[in-house]
């Protein structure tokens, strides 16, 4: 089985090889936004869009210029990637997956990619990696890179500098461990498994929350683009990276103990997606309840079930284990004792007590159960080959390649 596995590192890049990072990275931004431009413009014009090949052409004769001849300068592979990933951009628009592709703006996403393994060499033995055009870089060598070198992506978040290694390597086919648990994701309590055990929430947002207003505020007093607003915008993202870390570590730790444990883990298929929808709503359909549902809404984006559920789903199939979607219909109203469906069975938000056999148990516990119920029927449809397309963000190709990114 192959697997691909990215490494993120922090570079520590001298300060000559910081302004070269600065520079490719403002190189790229630039030429994705003239070709989107172009392609605006063309469209305008009623002119086809240029595919990938046609780009490349405008792109070497922009760096061949002399009003933008230092393109020249940055690498040209990761100058042809942007334009692969404008094309990416139009592609997902067109399949309707996408807003129409955006300019790209300084300081959001800053970032390349070098896709050609021959001119990356890494040392890890020195904690140094070599790019074109760069020479040899420093990284924060946190662990070992197993596998092939496939293509290498610099960016730039909270002031710092990051190099992710994608690689490929063969593993042996996995054995999955444990048995099948089922999985209820709240507010109160993070994770509840149908075992009883429960994963508390971390809320990183919420405890950095009066820090970061803080910092927000004395932003706002600050002269735009002055030495002061600078050092205070400066101030805002480190908090706002701070809030990410810590809830990517928590994300991670979490995913990989329950991964680790069980062979087959059922979760309830949620709607995230549009349980955040905007709760103001429209001028012609004003949202109901905006107050709670932005509290709701806060507090669902910040326990990050989406990253949790992706995590979820390509660690177990590391593992040799599946995750099991099943839809949520009553899971939170029937008895697991007697099968009552009734919503009078959950009074409170944390209790769940039967009206029909007195069964008592934590309300989220119940959650669990009823899931890791529905995924066992889910699994056993699966099985004998009555045809069941598979839930959405559980879909995995059987070609025996688990990807990640981290
Ligand atoms: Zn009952």
């Amino acid at each position: 089985m192959q697997r691909l596995q990215a490494y993120k590192y922090a570079l520590r890049p001298t300060g000559q090889q910081e302004r070269q990072l600065r520079r490719f990275a403002g190189s790229c931004r630039f030429v994705y936004n003239r070709a989107l431009a172009l392609q605006q413009a063309r469209y305008e014009h009623g002119e086809p869009k240029l595919g990938y090949a046609g780009l490349c052409r405008c792109l070497t004769d922009w760096r061949n210029r002399p009003e933008t001849a230092w393109l020249a300068e940055a690498p040209v592979h990761p100058l042809q990637q942007t334009l692969k990933d404008l094309e990416r951009a139009y592609a997902n628009f067109f399949a309707q997956r996408a807003a129409f592709p955006r300019f790209k703006k300084k300081g959001q996403g800053d970032s390349f990619r070098y896709p050609d393994p021959k001119q990356i060499k890494l040392d890890q033995a020195n904690s140094r990696l070599f790019l074109p055009k760069l020479g040899w870089l420093r990284y924060r060598h946190s662990r070992d890179v197993l596998g092939a070198v496939k293509n290498v992506t610099v960016s730039r978040s909270g002031g710092q500098w990051f190099v992710s290694i994608q690689t490929e390597r063969a593993v042996d086919p996995p054995i999955p461990n444990g048995g099948a648990v089922g999985l209820d994701l709240g507010i109160v309590r993070f994770a509840t498994l149908s075992d009883g055990t429960f994963y508390a929430p971390l809320n990183s947002f919420k405890r950095h929350e009066t820090t970061l207003r803080q910092a927000q505020q004395a932003l706002s007093r600050k002269v735009k683009f002055s030495r002061n607003w600078k050092k205070a915008k400066a101030r805002v993202q480190k908090i706002h990276s701070r809030i990410g870390n810590a809830r990517r570590d928590y994300l991670h730790k979490t995913s990989t103990t329950i991964s680790q444990n069980h062979a087959m883990v059922c979760i309830e298929d949620l709607p995230v997606r549009n349980m955040s929808k905007s709760a103001t709503g429209t001028t012609e359909q004003p949202g109901k309840n905006v107050r709670a549902k932005s509290g709701l809404n806060k507090s669902i984006l910040d326990q990050g079930w989406f990253e949790f559920r992706r995590q979820l789903d390509y660690k177990l199939a590391w593992k040799g284990g599946r995750l099991i979607a099943v839809p949520p219909r009553n899971t939170s109203r029937t008895c697991p004792c007697c099968g009552h469906v009734s919503a009078d069975n959950r009074r409170t938000q944390a209790r769940f007590a039967c009206v029909a056999c007195g069964f008592e148990e934590h309300a989220d516990v119940v959650g669990a159960i009823n899931v890791l119920r529905a995924g066992h029927a889910r699994f056993a449809c699966e099985v004998s080959g009555a045809v069941r397309p598979p839930a959405a963000g559980t879909h995995r190709s059987d070609s025996g390649t688990a990807q990640c990114r981290v």
